[in-house]
């Protein structure tokens, strides 16, 4: 069955029809007005699944990733800190009845990760972790095949699990997060009093020694916030994505390492692999158009 899968983001919301196998047939990328009404951000989101219905008329179903934190019906979106007008927003009702076709709702975190374990680096696993690092850290759980959403739908955010007590303040409020330790802002926050301005990505491929320490730190962060996650889930792989996995290379060793000695030798066996993400931009749609696909046929 053909489906269509909606990333819906700060800035552009990307659509896609898309195949059983997770074959893309059609995309189409429309401009999100995030400070527009609710209105105004819903017609860019139909203008973009007409576009993709007119190329692709077979689509049966609507799966939407959106930034923000989804209600546990899966109905609307509570909260979004990317859409101001976004509070208690019934989203799939509106869409249903403007589209016609049914519709899913997931959280963005959640419908990337599930792209990446149906078609990309998670594939063949049963369980999972997803991190994103970015400007601030995602996180999703694949737990024996099932997406983990929780009780109120926020499972999962590994950025904000405290990583070390009393450490540095985290835009949410609470302490020693490990966003704070293995996003990119943080990890440019570190190498400004030892780099200035420079490029750190660019020196550290260039063999820089120090621009190297600063990613074999970042890795021991990420194992060991990543230790925690093993211990609670247990997954089979990390799947690393967002734009600091351009040196996934640079830190996984690190981060492997970090992971093992903290795990300690009892739980040596708990210790995942880490993967880089394969979908790129393309995890959310491919995840969203999957779970609808998912949600009509089941
Ligand atoms: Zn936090």
């Amino acid at each position: 069955m053909t489906t269509l899968g909606l990333d819906v983001g700060a800035t552009t919301i990307k659509g896609a029809a898309v195949d059983d196998d997770g074959m893309i047939l059609a995309r189409h990328t429309e401009y999100t007005p995030s400070e527009g009404t609710s209105r105004e951000i819903e017609d860019a989101i139909v203008r973009c699944l007409e576009i993709l219905r007119d190329e692709v008329p077979t689509a049966r179903a609507v799966g939407l990733a959106a930034a923000g934190w989804i209600g546990a019906d899966r109905r609307s979106v509570i909260f979004s800190a990317n859409f101001p007008s976004w509070r208690e927003e019934p989203l799939v009702e509106q869409l249903e009845a403007r589209s016609g076709l049914p519709v899913v709702l997931e959280n963005d975190a959640n419908a990337a990760a599930w792209g990446e374990f149906r078609f990309g680096a998670g594939a063949g696993t049963n369980s999972m972790a997803a991190i994103t690092l970015g400007s601030g850290v995602g996180g999703a759980l694949v737990v024996n095949g099932a997406l983990v959403r929780g009780f109120q739908g926020a499972a999962g955010e590994i950025g904000h699990s405290v990583m070390i007590t009393d450490g540095y303040p985290c835009n949410c409020g609470r302490h020693g997060c490990m966003e704070n330790y293995v996003s990119g802002r943080s990890i440019n926050r570190r190498a400004l009093p030892v780099l200035g301005d420079a490029d750190l990505y660019a020196l550290a491929r260039a063999g820089d020694e120090r621009a190297l320490e600063l990613y074999t730190q970042f890795g021991g962060y990420l194992g060991r916030g990543l230790a925690n996650v093993a211990m609670l889930v247990n997954p089979e792989r990390v799947v690393v994505s967002g734009g600091v996995a351009e040196a996934f290379d640079l830190f996984v060793e690190p981060a492997m390492a970090a992971m093992r000695a903290e795990l300690g030798p009892a739980w040596q066996a708990l210790a995942p692999t880490f993967a880089v993400g394969m979908l790129g931009s393309d995890a959310g749609r491919l995840g969203a158009a999957d779970l609808a696909r998912s949600a009509v046929t089941h």
